[in-house]
Formats: structure tokens, sequence, C-alpha cells
């Protein structure tokens, strides 16, 4: 069969997995069924954990944090655990791909890509583990020594989203144990397969029990307790900003633990007239599409420079139009499905609301019918004004607004006009204009000429209302650690009572 017509079939059978607690599997008692968002069948059933479910777990893994099983270990013996892990990855790269397609409705090339990514995650995981360290003094003086440590925090708790539920939990999870830290994870209940695998996967590379647990269920009733945990020391939040801001308050009402919180975005791909509007035009595509625009940091606001505006958005809006929609199981697909129902009446919502407010559709703007499954047509609005809700919301979907300015100065103000501050893009042969855009736009990840590039070496996160903290890197493994200082006396004391 050739690549164009190769595809994978469906589970004969929904799969039903169990959840992980100390090391080990333990069966569920009641289930969520889950159906592929592609095809509209049942492929997974995901135990509905109990809060003492819960319980066990945090147990768990403050027991494997106290004995220092993991974190007394040399930096080096963890680091074998993740590079062990990254081999065992690529063995079964087209397994956990093929579920997280299942679950989550993206393009199985793409998941492929994602295990990629995950394996490399580990791999520099495994070198930050290595490195880790902390600082010396050695300026207070001839009779006073300091040292700063990096010390673990403790009992990590790890709430991921939908959207790329392997990937954003291979963003942390080394990151986590490369720092000692042991944790309790809680994926989407839409999308928990994945995240349960690697849990025998990292039992196999030789991880000690109750480092890494998982508990499933919905984010309600697990992930509330789970930020509400007294026992719990630090939260690592990937979701929306409305659920980030009720973990903060969880937070505080219970035992001040530490948070990391990755947020929402509403993120600027902005275009001057100097650029490559070729290479331009195919990042916007892709920004806005790529995996069904249902990613944290989609381009979703075009700021075009208006001398090349018209011409800048047929190129586009035509390109728009070859991406490929359909079965995620196809190897050719380039844009999936939708993941849940309530995701897809939100997008169609908001295209509705685009053309009642006055934006035009040049593109797109309804759901495609491919006889099964929910997918939205990658969609273009032109003359959108700030002040609708296709130019303020996060949208998550394939939807992209376009806007147009005259001077860097209007730019960088149409690209700031934001709650959001998670990623920018800016397209420009223009050294000065790049880097001016780039200093004074306020975001945690900045492209200069590409998009969405990168690697697990470069940090992560957001300003503004994207989040706190970072994640990935050396950066993201500090993130995890408390900091230490001691003091320590050389000679004689200089005595108080004379
Ligand atoms: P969400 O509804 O906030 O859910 C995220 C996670 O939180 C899920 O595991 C969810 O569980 C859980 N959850 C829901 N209510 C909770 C509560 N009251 N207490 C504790 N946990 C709770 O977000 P989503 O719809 O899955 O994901 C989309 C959002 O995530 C977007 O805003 C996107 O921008 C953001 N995101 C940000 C990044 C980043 O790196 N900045 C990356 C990816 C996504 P259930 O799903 O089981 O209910």
């Amino acid at each position: 069969m050739d690549k164009t017509t190769r595809s994978l079939s469906l589970p004969e059978a929904p799969r039903e997995f169990g959840f992980w607690l100390d090391g080990v599997w333990e069966a569920g008692r009641d289930f969520f069924d889950r159906s592929s968002p592609g095809h509209g069948t049942p492929v997974t059933r995901i135990p509905k954990c109990t809060v003492d479910d819960l319980n066990a777990a945090v147990s768990a893994a403050r027991r494997a944090f106290e004995d220092r099983s993991w974190a007394g270990l040399p930096g080096a013996e963890r680091a074998g655990v993740l590079l062990r892990t990254a081999e065992i990855l690529r063995r079964r790269r087209d397994e956990i791909a093929y579920w997280e397609v299942l679950e989550n409705g993206k393009p199985i090339a793409q998941a492929r890509g994602e295990i990629d990514h995950a394996i490399a995650c580990f791999e520099v995981g495994a070198g930050a583990a290595r490195m880790l360290h902390g600082d010396s003094f050695n300026s207070l003086g001839d009779n006073l020594f300091g040292m700063v440590l990096r010390e673990p925090v403790g009992v990590v708790g790890l709430i991921t989203p939908w959207n790329f539920p392997f990937l954003i939990l291979c963003e942390r999870v080394p990151f986590i144990l490369a720092s000692g830290c042991t944790m309790v994870v809680k994926p989407s209940e839409v999308t928990s397969a994945t995240t349960l695998l690697l849990g025998e996967i990292l039992a196999e590379a030789g991880l000690p029990k109750g480092v890494y647990n998982v508990v499933t269920g919905s984010g309600r009733t697990i992930g509330q307790a789970l930020t509400e945990h007294p026992d719990v020391d630090m939260l690592s939040f990937t979701g929306s900003t409305g659920v980030g801001r009720s973990v903060v308050h969880a937070a505080a009402d219970s035992n001040f633990k530490k948070l990391g919180l990755e947020l929402g975005g509403k993120n600027p791909i902005m275009v001057f007239a100097d650029a490559d509007l070729e290479d331009a035009a195919d990042a916007a595509a892709f920004g806005i599409s790529f995996n069904t625009g249902q990613c944290c940091v989609s381009s979703s606001r075009l700021i075009v420079d208006r001398r090349v505006a018209l011409e800048f958005e047929k190129l586009l809006a035509a390109k728009m139009n070859k991406i490929v929609v359909g079965d995620p199981l196809h190897e050719t697909t380039q844009v999936g499905a939708i993941t849940t129902d309530a995701q897809n009446q939100t997008i169609l919502s908001y295209i509705e609301k685009g053309k009642g407010e006055g934006a035009r559709v040049v593109t797109g703007g309804s759901a495609l019918d491919l006889g099964r499954g929910s997918y939205i047509a990658p969609t273009l609005f032109t003359g959108v004004k700030r002040e609708m809700s296709i130019a303020r919301d996060e949208i998550f979907g394939p939807v992209l607004s376009s806007f147009q300015f005259e001077t860097v100065e209007e730019a960088i103000q149409l690209a700031n006009d934001t709650v959001y501050g998670l990623a920018a893009s800016v397209w420009s042969k223009n050294i000065d204009t790049a880097l001016t855009v780039s200093r004074r736009v306020r975001a945690g990840r900045f492209w200069v000429n590409c998009i969405m590039a990168g690697g697990p070496e470069m940090p992560l996160g957001g300003f503004k209302q994207s989040g706190w903290g970072r994640e990935a890197g050396i950066y993201g493994v500090e993130e995890y650690t408390q900091v230490k200082s001691v003091h320590v006396e050389i000679g004689k004391r200089n005595h108080w009572i004379k």
C-alpha cells in the first residue's frame, strides 16, 4: 500500500486501563468510556478514581520522596533512568502515537513527531539531572563561607490538558524527575491513556516505585482534590486561564503549595512588508491549523502590514484551502478532528459570533462533514475590530483573525493588546524591526522568521495571564527546586558575650 492510501484501523474493542499507583497497575472499579473524536467509536475505558485513590497516590509519592530512593541517588543514576526511558519510548513510539490519536484526534504522522519530541525531552532531562547544581559565595569574608543548594521541592502534583496529552506530560516529567521530586499526575479525563502507559515504561526503565503515580478522573473531582491536597508541595498546572485562577485560590486556601501555571494565549503573528511573504503565509497557515488550532501557542491573530495585507491574505487563504483535513489515522492527513464535542461547539459558536459582529470570512467558516467525527475547516476572518470576541478570546480552534498596521509602533501595540503573553512570531528581513519587536512584545516564547520551532533545551512559559514559571530545559528543572543558603563559619567565633 502506498503512503497516500495507508491507514491504521480502529481497535476491535475499547482497551480497558487501570491506574498507576506505587509502581503497579491498580484495577479500576468505575470507568469513563472514551470515543475517538475522529470516528465516534469507543476506544478506551479509563478508571474514575476516587479521592481515596488520590490520597493513596500522594502517600506513595511522599514515601518515595522521604525514603530518598530517588532524591538520594547521584544525578548520573537519575540520568540513567531517563535515558533508558528514552530508549523504551523509541521502541514503543508507534504504539503510543496510536493511542494518542485515538483519544485526541490528531493526525498519526504528527503524533509520531510528538513522541520523537518527548524522547528528546527525556534526553535533555538526563543531561540536566547530571548538571543541576547550586552556587557558592567566597565573598563573605575570611570567617564565613556561603553555599547555595538546590533541593527538590518534594511531592509534585501535575495536571495536564487534552490537546498534547503526551507531549505536555513529557515537557514536565523528565525535568521533575531530574530535580529529584516525586509526583502524582492527573491527565485530562478524555486523554489519559498515554499518561498511564508512561507508568509502566518508567518502571521498566528502573524508576523506583512511588516516584510516578497517575490518578485518572475528572478535573472537577480529582483535579480539584489534587490542587487542595495539603501534602502536595508544588502543583504544575497546564490548562485554561479560568481553571488556573481556581488553582491559585485552592493553593492559597490549603498549604500555599508552590505553583507552576501554563495557561492560555491569543498569540500574534506579525508580518512586515519586507518579509518573505510565501514563507510567512505558509507559517501563518501552519500556526493556526496545526493540531486544529487547539494549541496554546497557536498564532490566532495575524497582524499584517497594510501595504501588503491584501496580497498576503490572498496568499494565505490559498494555502489554507489546500490543507488536508481528514481521518487522523490516515498517513497523509495534516489536520484531524476536534478533540471534544464541547470544544467543537465552542469553535463553531465563535465562528458565528465573528460573522455576527461583522468580520468577513475569507476561507473556511464552517464544520466539515466527513461522515463521522467532528471537523472544522481552517478559517480566516478579515475586517476584524479589536473589540470583537474573535479578536480578544482564546478560541482554541482553527480560526485566524486578521488586523492591519502602518507603523512598527502600531504593530507592537496591537500585538500587546491582549491579557495573554504566551508566544509571538515576527516576519521581517530587517534585523532592526525583528529585534525591536522581539524585545517589546510581551510573550514568553518568540519566533523570528519561524514559528513553533525549538527543542526541550529552551524554556517555555508565559507573561501576563498566560502563567507563572517556566517548564523544560535547565530552567524547568530549577522550577522544581527550592533554594537553600548554607552559611559555614570558619575558625573561632567572634563572641557576643565579652
Ligand atoms: P482545562 O479545562 O483548564 O483543563 C486542564 C486540566 O485541568 C485537565 O486535566 C482538566 O481535567 C483539569 N481541570 C479541570 N477543572 C479543574 C479544577 N477545577 N481543578 C483542577 N483541575 C481541573 O483546559 P483544557 O480545556 O483541557 O485545555 C485547554 C487550555 O489549556 C487552553 O486555554 C490552552 O491555551 C491551555 N494550554 C496551555 C498550555 C501552555 O503551555 N501554556 C499548553 C496547553 C494548553 P478534565 O479535562 O479531566 O476535566
